[in-house]
């Protein structure tokens, strides 16, 4: 709370200081990669059966001018703070309806679809199916290969308004996964109100699937869960083989992972998409 924050603060402790400048630095830095266009996407796999790839999604690094690339984990956090999440998420929505575009072009990458992550203030703005739909519609995108991640976490206020924009993208053709499942607090009533595509199975259950029991009966629980809601059901976080067919065996069919491929920049993501599988 506000209260334990001001007297947890202590500005006579130099190391809580110098974290305070820290961070301040660090939201000074995010609003100039704004404003200078420091952002990159990299796009992982996303992956069937032996290694079929049917999409990708699109992850955001930051090519911060003296630090290097910059992993999302620190940034995102600070973003959705500062709401500069809104801008930022605005350019990665423009820049995957770019590309999606592009590859409908292109023989063996047109079929491909490319997932988005969403954060729950983007979603909460008024406007947020305007800008979804004008984008596809400046960039040439088709909606149908546009998939947008959310996670439980919008689902804690306001959820008939978050349910109604949705229905209005999903009638447009844009399709839904529910990001990390399993991990948020949702009611699970929500599941069968919103036109979702798919459930992503959370990493954090994959990691030890095959040692840990628990983790082993959730994820087979979640594609159960999936199954019986007609949803289609994608694994993160695979990578190893064991892993994969422990999934397969469990009825899940869709991966992303390092077994897989890590997410990569553009071109090499289209050189992974187009290789021949071994037959
Ligand atoms: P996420 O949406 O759950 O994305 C999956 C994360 O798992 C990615 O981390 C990915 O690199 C990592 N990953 C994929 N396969 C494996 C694997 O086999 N093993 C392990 N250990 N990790 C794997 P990344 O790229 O660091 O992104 C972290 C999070 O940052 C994302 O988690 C997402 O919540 C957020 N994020 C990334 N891009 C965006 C964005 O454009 N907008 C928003 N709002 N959030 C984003
Ligand atoms: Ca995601
Ligand atoms: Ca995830
Ligand atoms: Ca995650």
């Amino acid at each position: 709370s506000k209260e334990t924050g001001r007297n947890a603060i202590h500005f006579f402790d130099p190391a809580m200081q110098a974290s305070i400048v820290a961070r301040v630095n660090m939201e000074t830095d995010l609003r100039r990669a704004i404003e200078e266009n420091q952002f990159r996407l990299h796009y992982q796999a996303q992956v069937v059966g032996a290694g079929r790839v049917t999409g990708a999604e699109a992850l955001v690094r930051w090519q911060h001018p003296q630090r290097g690339l910059v992993s999302p984990a620190e940034f995102i956090p600070l973003a959705e703070e500062t709401r500069l999440i809104l801008p930022l998420g605005l350019w990665v929505l423009e820049t995957a309806c770019t590309q999606l575009a592009v590859w409908a072009g292109q023989p063996r990458m047109a079929d491909l679809t490319l997932a988005v992550n969403v954060s729950a203030h983007q979603f909460r703005q008024a406007d947020f199916v305007d800008q979804v739909l004008s984008t596809l519609k400046n960039t040439g995108a088709n909606p149908h290969r546009l998939k947008l991640e959310l996670t439980e976490s919008l689902l804690v206020e306001n959820v008939q308004d978050i349910i109604e924009k949705m229905f209005a993208l999903k009638a447009k053709g844009v399709g839904f996964s529910l990001d990390d499942f399993g991990t948020g607090y949702s009611s699970l009533s929500y599941l069968k109100r919103m036109p979702l595509d798919h459930l992503k199975i959370d990493q954090s259950f994959v990691r030890d699937v095959l040692s840990d029991p628990n983790d082993a009966a959730i994820a087979r629980t979640i594609v159960a869960l999936a199954q019986n809601l007609g949803l289609g059901v994608i694994a993160e976080g695979v990578e190893t083989e064991a892993q994969r067919d422990f999934l397969a065996s469990s009825g899940c069919h869709a991966y992303q992972g390092y077994f897989f491929s890590r997410p990569l920049p553009i071109d090499d993501f289209e050189e992974f998409a187009q290789r021949l599988l071994p037959s």
